[in-house]
């Protein structure tokens, strides 16, 4: 018989997380079981009706601001299951516009920063290896372009540590909180920090667990309640899926600790 995988997928209850958790609950080639996570811990409307009889979906719930929610899940996932084959964090908040309150900064970097960094960190333990994967979605708003050069090199250093980046955000965050962060050559919006952050963890991480895929994407500018924010974007949230998927179960050799976008190209997200 076939080994039955392992994913977990976070903010499956709209947008990308939900056209992910479709497509997996239809199309899934062999026997699959995901964890799925929303804040209200229950399944979209009509996914359990989609699926085919060798996927099982099971509901959980999780808050990327609550440590001990992610924490928690790690912990059942290793009593439940032998292995992780794949983890995609998907979930992410995105506030477009240029002044943000301090508490919609916070969310912004506990979000898409320290919570996505905590679930990699409670999953790897559990990661099949060799051979598991992690996908985490980014932004192009996150291209290291977006930062004055003398940032730059501090995000790309090949030696950059986990305590090192977690600084740099730190600094962000202080010259944010004194509205002193683009004169300090930081971008104007907490988003591009909190991704370009994520993409520097998903290369640090990469390296430190050269058995594992380890990789983040941009999923292009995608009709969904965060993306429609900026204008009217032109990919539905089915072909905004495709990226993510395809790092998450396709055929993508040894690359690790890459930004990818514009579909399967392999890009240093500069
Ligand atoms: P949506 O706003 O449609 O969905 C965001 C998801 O994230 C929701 O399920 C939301 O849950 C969840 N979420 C937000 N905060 C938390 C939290 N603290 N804990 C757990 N879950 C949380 O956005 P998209 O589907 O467009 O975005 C998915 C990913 O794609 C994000 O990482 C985003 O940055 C990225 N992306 C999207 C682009 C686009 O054009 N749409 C472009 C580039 C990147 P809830 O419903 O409970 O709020």
């Amino acid at each position: 018989a076939q080994q039955t995988r392992v994913a977990v997928v976070t903010g499956v209850n709209r947008g990308i997380g939900l056209a992910i958790l479709r497509q997996l609950a239809s199309d899934s080639a062999g026997p699959l079981v995901v964890y799925a996570s929303t804040r209200a811990g229950t399944l979209p409307e009509g996914v359990a009706e989609e699926c085919q009889p060798h996927v099982k979906i099971l509901p959980v719930r999780l808050s990327l601001r609550d440590p001990s929610s992610i924490d928690a899940l790690a912990s059942r996932v290793a009593k439940e299951q032998a292995a992780v084959d794949v983890l995609i964090n998907n979930a992410g908040v995105y506030y477009y516009r240029e002044r943000i309150s301090d508490a919609e900064r916070a969310d912004t970097l506990e979000t898409n920063y320290w919570g996505t960094l905590r679930m990699c960190q409670a999953f790897l333990p559990i990661l099949r290896n060799p051979g598991g994967r992690i996908v985490n979605v980014s932004s192009q708003a996150g291209r290291l372009r977006w930062l004055a050069p003398h940032l730059r090199p501090r995000f790309l250093a090949r030696d950059l540590t986990l305590e090192e980046l977690d600084g740099l955000v730190r600094e962000y965050d202080a010259a944010a909180a004194r509205g002193g962060e683009v004169k300090a050559g930081w971008p104007p919006m907490a988003y591009s920090v909190s991704k370009a952050a994520l993409n520097a963890f998903t290369r640090i991480l990469a390296r430190e667990h050269p058995g594992l895929l380890i990789n983040s994407c941009c999923p292009g500018w995608v009709k969904t309640d965060l993306g429609a924010q900026a204008g009217p974007p032109p990919k539905t949230p089915e072909e905004g899926a495709r990226i993510p998927l395809h790092l998450a179960f396709g055929e993508i050799g040894d690359t690790s600790g890459q930004y990818w976008a514009n579909d399967s190209t392999g890009d240093s997200g500069i």
